[in-house]
């Protein structure tokens, strides 16, 4: 099987205007290509996963006009595949880490962590650099701190950037080491994180070009650290600029951001949606105004004329898909 492109939705909150624009994105980066689409239901965060929403994620999706190949039973219905159904393979490849020795136990707790960090707020979001308190711990220690605590694991990471070519942004590189640090792989209550997951599954499931939206530019490196450490050859990656409304912030409500369930239940045509995402997108339609369907669109699409910034979308325009 040659490359594959997928999308990865979590099921935490409702699709809106910017993740149904990366998901035409990836899919048309697919299918122009003549590659396979995975579908896959990104639903490890237990408490965040809100029942019944996969089920209408997937169900507007298919009304924008995507569809994938692949689901989890030869054979059977073209269903997604989904990461809770797949722990043993996460748990795998963390055995894998620990037994090489890339992987550490840490039984460090969030205040510990900010507290013995020089950096409180980080340059990431998930907190401030990790000082690498439990990277040395001897065996002797983890057994008896074990014994009262379960540990995360975490990645050990080299010094130095790791760079890498994006489809859109080009050349990128990130300082792992001194942004982050050694970063958790999986949490102490045993769900892997999604760093690992993620990496896991577009391994395995042969994914040739991860198309995502730029907010996971940073988790990037990260990932192909892992891809490293594992063994495997890392996807190519284009990270599509985000959605937003005319103050330059992330599409929300107040820009009169309409969910994708909100506006097919009001009754807009998927077709004029998908004309505006591609608008936004540097596609060249036959007719610029027409409503045209995903389908229409392939072999027109290319990332080389995406615009790198994010795309601006007004109140207007959203209230004009509107019957
Ligand atoms: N599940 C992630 C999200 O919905 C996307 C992960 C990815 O595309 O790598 O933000």
């Amino acid at each position: 099987m040659s490359s594959r492109g997928r999308f990865a939705p979590s099921p935490t909150g409702p699709l809106h205007l910017g993740n149904a624009r990366t998901a035409l994105l990836s899919w048309l980066a697919a299918r122009t290509a003549g590659a396979a689409y995975v579908m896959r239901v990104e639903d490890l965060d237990g408490p965040r996963v809100r029942p019944g929403l996969e089920a209408r994620i997937l169900e507007e999706l298919r009304w924008l006009g995507l569809d994938w190949d692949e689901g989890p039973d030869v054979g059977g219905p073209l269903g997604p595949y989904r990461q809770s159904e797949r722990l043993p393979r996460y748990g795998a490849a963390l055995e894998r880490l620990r037994a090489a020795g890339l992987a550490y136990p840490c039984f460090c707790s969030r205040a510990e962590i900010a507290a013995a960090s020089q950096a409180p707020h980080g340059a990431s979001d998930e907190g401030p650099r990790y000082p690498g308190t439990c990277r040395e711990l001897s065996p002797a220690e983890v057994a008896r701190r074990a014994a009262t605590r379960r540990p995360a694991w975490r990645l050990r990471v080299a010094a130095g950037p790791v760079a890498f070519e994006d489809g859109v942004h080009g050349p990128v590189a990130h300082d792992v080491a001194a942004e982050v640090g050694d970063f958790v792989i999986a949490r102490a209550d045993g769900v892997p994180a999604y760093q690992l997951a993620v990496v896991v599954d577009d391994a395995a499931m042969q994914v040739g070009e991860v198309v995502r939206g730029d907010d996971l530019l940073p988790s990037t490196a990260r990932q192909l650290l892992l891809y490293r450490a594992l063994g495997v050859a890392p996807p190519r990656f284009a990270h599509v600029p985000l959605v937003v409304g005319p103050d330059g912030a992330r599409l929300a409500k107040r820009h009169g951001a309409l969910s994708l369930g909100e506006l097919r239940a009001r009754g807009a045509d998927p077709r004029a949606v998908v004309a505006l995402l591609a608008g936004l997108s540097g596609l060249a339609a036959a007719d610029p105004h027409a409503a045209c369907t995903p389908r229409e669109l392939v072999g027109r699409f290319s990332m080389a004329r995406l615009p790198r910034e994010p795309a601006v979308l007004s109140p207007e325009r959203i209230a004009a898909l509107l019957p």
